[in-house]
């Protein structure tokens, strides 16, 4: 049977929950931008409006302003947009249950077999989620449709961000009459340099790409000209949501790093970070989890390198220093010392904490106790007003998820 995959998309995420937030923001040219002292001031999102003059996301604040020199600027607030993004999910979830966050303001929705219940073709279901979304949250969610998750990021990035309705659907049938003509930097996988590299060789259209033998990529590229040809030709037989299914039953949290981690310092201060905030959670749904999985990933998005392992405990625990024991132990005996892009701890298995095995070696209702202290503490002044010291060495992410870039690539 054929798949109906959405990937969902916020317009303008971070500037869009600003505006969402302060209403009289609402029509002005915003900017979401870091902290000048800690990155040069990069520009993380930008209205619709800042967008209108010229104004990108990854662009130095002194450009943004040059462009635009009435745009307001906002200090971005991590939490607050995971919180949004959450609460987007849960939206997803009524649609469907198979929902694959992809970054804070993507995600991917398994839509097949469900048109008899919503009574309506795919794009019917695509306007009564994008419907949805903009009642509860006030944002703007745009639906790339296809048949696999790569048809449907290409739907969504190349046609459905830039039309009107913000839907648009390919298929097996009419994905090489729209992909075709478009330039190959447009081809998803494609990267500046790949860029370079194929117009070298006389590539300048997706379609020149696709009408090479695939042997000839291959040998020049490896695996990589491989799925490129395959990318080409809206083949994808990347497999997102099995991975994912067993996260839904427990709670888990994954990132994308801002560059290449091939240091194990620095990936374990990642580690304990998603550790963290996957205990966080589960305390904060009173629930305790009895496996432990950690998932890495390597450098390529196509190229299935990395594992996903996971390990039981003898008994159900949300401690986030005793979890964190079981996912350093997976990562140290899985890990192949090639660098990491992406992480994701998760804890499923759940059980309600107030079922609680004393132990006669640990004070377990004492750690469990002063855990929900520092959340408390965490939940009324941010995230960064109690932290682990490690988060301040070269690996740490939290101050980057908390004033910075979460998800998203710089
Ligand atoms: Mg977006």
């Amino acid at each position: 049977m054929l798949k109906i995959i959405f990937l969902a998309d916020m317009e303008s995420f971070y500037a869009s929950v600003e505006i969402v937030h302060n209403p009289s923001l609402q029509g002005k040219p915003v900017v979401v931008c870091g902290d000048p002292k800690r990155r040069h001031g990069i520009i993380l999102a930008a209205s619709k409006k800042a967008k209108a003059f010229g104004v990108k996301t990854g662009m130095p604040a002194w450009e943004c302003k040059s462009l635009c020199p009435e745009a307001v600027f906002v200090r971005p607030h991590m939490q607050r947009y995971i919180d949004v993004s959450i609460k987007i999910t849960k939206i997803f979830e009524q649609f469907t249950d198979r929902v694959v966050p992809y970054s804070i303001d993507e995600q991917f929705l398994d839509m097949t077999g469900c048109e008899k219940l919503f009574g309506t073709n795919p794009r019917g279901m695509a306007m009564k989620l994008n419907q949805q979304v903009l009642q509860e949250t006030g944002i703007r969610c745009r639906v790339g449709i296809g048949e696999n998750p790569l048809q449907a990021k290409m739907a969504c990035d190349r046609f459905a961000k830039a039309n009107p309705e913000g839907i648009f659907q390919l298929s097996h049938d009419n994905y090489t009459c729209y992909t075709w003509p478009l330039p190959i930097r447009d081809l998803f996988g494609v990267g500046s340099r790949m860029e370079h590299n194929l117009q070298r060789i006389g590539i300048k259209k997706i379609g020149d790409l696709a009408r090479m033998p695939k042997g000839i990529l291959k040998r020049r590229w490896g695996i990589n000209g491989e799925i490129l040809w395959l990318n080409s030709q809206g083949i994808d037989y990347s497999n997102i949501y099995a991975k994912s299914t067993e996260v839904q039953k427990g709670v888990g949290h994954s990132m994308t790093l801002p560059r290449d981690y091939g240091q194990k310092r620095e990936i374990e201060v990642v580690l304990l970070e998603l550790t963290e905030e996957v205990c966080r959670r589960a305390r904060a749904l009173n629930k305790m989890g009895k496996v432990v999985s950690l998932y890495c990933r390597g450098t390529s998005f196509n190229q299935p390198t990395g594992f996903s392992r996971q390990k039981k405990l003898p008994e159900p625990t949300a401690v986030t220093m005793d979890v964190y024991a079981i996912v350093h132990k997976l990562f140290d005996t899985y890990w192949d010392r090639r660098p990491v892009r992406k992480l994701g701890v998760s804890l499923s298995g759940l059980f309600d904490d107030s079922y609680m095995q004393l132990s006669l070696f640990e004070d377990r209702e004492k750690k469990t106790s002063l855990s929900h202290a520092v959340d408390n503490i965490r939940t009324r002044y941010g995230v960064t007003s109690l932290f682990r010291a490690s988060s301040l060495t070269s690996g740490g992410q939290l101050f980057e998820w908390a004033t910075e870039i979460g998800g998203h690539k710089k």
